[in-house]
């Protein structure tokens, strides 16, 4: 019987470095990141299916009527949603699962799966967080604006995180991310064991009438 792998929820303020850690996690440690569906427009180099599914709002509207997302949520202004099979294909497939979304989102999937860990990723600073978007120079003044602004309005749900992670360097917390899942699917009892395999060890001591 494959052991189930364990599902990340990885957040964290716009800036806050997220999706270079999550490659690292990818890259160095195996894990599989699922991709998300938007109907925000593509930056410039990425790439339909690697990034994201960039999709029109209408489809996207119409995968939510048919369940299609695992959660979604807006932000400024656009839709980003998981799409609900690929992560349940992967966990049973075993693998490690790791999803980079925004806080509702995230909160949808703590309801949906007790079982994921949580992690809430920050920059060392606000003042670092504002300095690494404009130096990012993918977006305009507004749309910095809003996603400052936006993370003020996230630093309320960041207590319902099971782990906040300072990223100051990727390597150290890349590093750091990949011990916190660890150790927590060891707790997990349907990754430690075969659950059948120990009940069964013990069927031999039930007491016959
Ligand atoms: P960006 O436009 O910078 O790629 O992403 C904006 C925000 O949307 C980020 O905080 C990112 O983590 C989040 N995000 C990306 N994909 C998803 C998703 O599938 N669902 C949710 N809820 N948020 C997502």
């Amino acid at each position: 019987m494959t052991k189930k792998g364990i599902l990340t929820v990885i957040s964290g303020f716009s800036g806050a470095g997220k999706g270079t850690v999550v490659k690292k996690l990818t890259d160095d440690y195996g894990y599989k990141v699922s991709v998300s569906a938007t109907t925000r427009q593509p930056r410039e180099g990425e790439k339909d299916g690697r990034e994201y599914f960039f999709i029109t709002k209408e489809e996207f509207e119409s995968r939510i009527q048919a369940q299609g997302f695992l959660e979604y949520a807006g932000y400024v202004d656009n839709y980003y949603g998981t799409p609900a099979e690929y992560v349940d294909k992967e966990l049973s497939k075993g693998h490690d699962v790791i999803l980079e979304i925004e806080v509702c989102g995230g909160l949808q999937v703590k309801e949906k799966r007790p079982d994921a860990v949580m992690i809430f990723l920050v920059p060392p600073s606000a003042d670092e967080l504002k300095k690494r978007l404009i130096s990012r120079g993918t977006e305009d003044t507004e749309t910095i604006e809003k996603r400052l602004a936006r993370a003020y309005e996230e630093t309320e749900f960041i207590g319902k995180y099971n782990y906040v992670v300072v990223n100051d360097t990727v390597d150290k917390c890349a590093a750091n991310l990949n011990d916190i899942i660890q150790n927590e699917k060891k707790k997990l009892i349907h990754n430690n064991d075969d659950l059948d395999v120990i009940i069964n060890d013990y069927k031999r001591f039930e007491r016959r009438q």
